[in-house]
């Protein structure tokens, strides 16, 4: 059967990722781990460059949040009081024919008949609720009472220190809590590579208001998050908002949106924003019976306080910006016949690395020590590369590939030999448009900084 150019696509990308050190599969060497992901020396620094962009307007560009790092080992009555124990969980279905264990929602219904997308099998079993946290045992005893959790999610942390935070930041409504972290979900079905894991990471922020807020905040935050990924580069084209109608969405919500993103393999949430209404710390506070109120000094009014909730996932925005990044034009090779070039256009922000750094020639010393004096130069103010092995349009390719926006050549010309002018000047190669500059080195990180941060 033909693959659609989508599925061609999804392939290339996936195998780019592992021979260029993006993102391999967990314990490949045993067979691999179901639904984990080891992220590699490029894509470490992509993913780095998420979570730092987000944490940067998230927080830092903000006086109204602040942020945490909880634990991922969750006490049960935590989950209980969220809900997760009872009702975190995909009803399923197992197919006796092909053994398959599919979600309910998988199936395929044909004249009234079930049947297995797999094997098409018609012996199904009926749907059962299937939880998806991962349960744990805590020290020596292995009964009720040492039964933790990883959490399915960073949230939950945060309501829990709600109070704690609200006390020692001193901050007034409305503010935020944000988290980046790990979370854990026992998907029945991992898919669409790093998409669907068993274990990923979450960047969200609980945002607490007043209850007259939460509409309005609801609407701001999905425009701000918008923002956001179109400044890391991703195409507005490409990034659609779903109103998750009233069905859709859980009881406690008063509105919530999905941020979608148009993968190679469909359409799908990026992230979820969320009014939350006050169904969180209000659960938090019945269950513990510890207070969870907010004293408003103005009104002096005692309340729990409403939350809206952007919730994204770092590894889907990793791959939509892969899977956004791809690309495959014509430039021309050593003898100047054209071949294909595979280009990772990622933004300059996110880039792995930022500048690669090339001597001409590597058996001509001064060219030599002159590149890496260059690579100490810049070292401070962003992730450089040196590389001085192969022909120089090799060496641009294997940068495009990875997408390297900035490629800085010391040649010749770099000691005045032709012209006393072009004295400790060097060729700056631009990624997309493979156009070349001749800079001053004294000038390279400020013009590189300003398009790059
Ligand atoms: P889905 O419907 O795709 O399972 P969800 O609505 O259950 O996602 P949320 O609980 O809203 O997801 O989690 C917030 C974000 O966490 C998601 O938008 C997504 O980016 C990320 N996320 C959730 N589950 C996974 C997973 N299994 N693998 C990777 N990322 C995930």
């Amino acid at each position: 059967m033909n693959k659609s150019p989508d599925a061609q696509r999804m392939e290339k990308i996936v195998s780019l990722c592992k021979r260029r050190g993006f993102i391999f599969q967990s314990s490949e060497i045993y067979g691999g781990l179901n639904g984990a992901w080891d992220y590699g020396p490029l894509g470490v620094e992509l993913k780095r460059n998420v979570k730092n962009y987000w944490w940067r307007v998230m927080v830092h560009e903000r006086d109204d949040v602040v942020g945490m790092d909880g634990a991922i080992l969750t006490h049960p009555q935590v989950l209980k009081a969220s809900g997760h124990v009872e009702g975190f969980s995909d009803p399923m279905v197992d197919c006796r024919t092909c053994k398959a264990r599919l979600r309910a929602d998988q199936v395929i219904e044909k004249k009234g008949i079930r049947q297995c997308p797999n094997c098409g099998g018609r012996d199904l079993t009926e749907p059962r609720p299937f939880n998806l946290m991962f349960q744990t045992q805590m020290g020596a005893a292995a009964d009720e009472s040492s039964i933790a959790y990883l959490r399915p999610e960073t949230a939950q942390s945060i309501f829990v220190q709600f109070k704690n935070i609200l006390e020692v930041s001193r901050k007034k409504l409305p503010f935020g809590i944000a988290q980046i972290g790990k979370a854990f979900r026992n998907e029945i079905n991992p898919r669409n590579f790093t998409f669907r894991s068993r274990e990923f990471e979450q960047m969200e922020l609980e945002y607490f208001c007043r209850p007259e807020e939460g509409m309005e905040l609801l609407e701001y935050w999905k425009e701000e998050r918008l923002k956001f990924y179109e400044n890391i580069g991703i195409s507005r084209d490409r990034l659609h908002v779903k109103t998750v109608p009233d069905e859709e969405r859980a009881f406690y919500s008063k509105g919530t949106y999905d941020i979608e993103y148009d993968f190679p393999f469909g359409r799908q949430e990026l992230e979820g924003v969320a009014y939350r209404t006050d169904y969180d710390l209000s659960q938090h506070q019945k269950a513990s019976g510890k207070s969870l109120e907010y004293f408003d000094e103005e009104t002096k009014q005692r309340f729990v306080p409403h939350v809206v909730e952007p919730s994204a996932g770092v590894d889907r925005t990793v791959l939509a910006l892969i899977c956004g990044a791809y690309s495959e034009d014509e430039a021309p090779d050593e003898k100047g016949k054209m071949e294909t070039r595979i280009v990772l256009r990622f933004h300059p922000r996110m880039a792995p690395i930022k500048c690669a750094v090339f001597p001409l020639l590597k058996n001509k010393e001064p060219l030599v020590s002159k590149a890496q004096e260059i690579v100490n130069f810049l070292r401070p103010h962003m992730n450089v590369f040196y590389d001085e092995s192969g022909a120089i349009g090799r060496r641009y390719r294997r940068q495009d590939e990875i997408g390297t926006p900035f490629g800085v050549t010391v040649d010749f010309e770099t000691f005045g030999e032709k012209d006393a002018a072009l004295r400790d000047t060097v060729t700056l190669r631009e990624r997309d448009s493979m156009k070349q500059e001749r800079v001053p080195v004294k000038d390279l990180p400020g013009i590189l900084v300003s398009r790059i941060s």
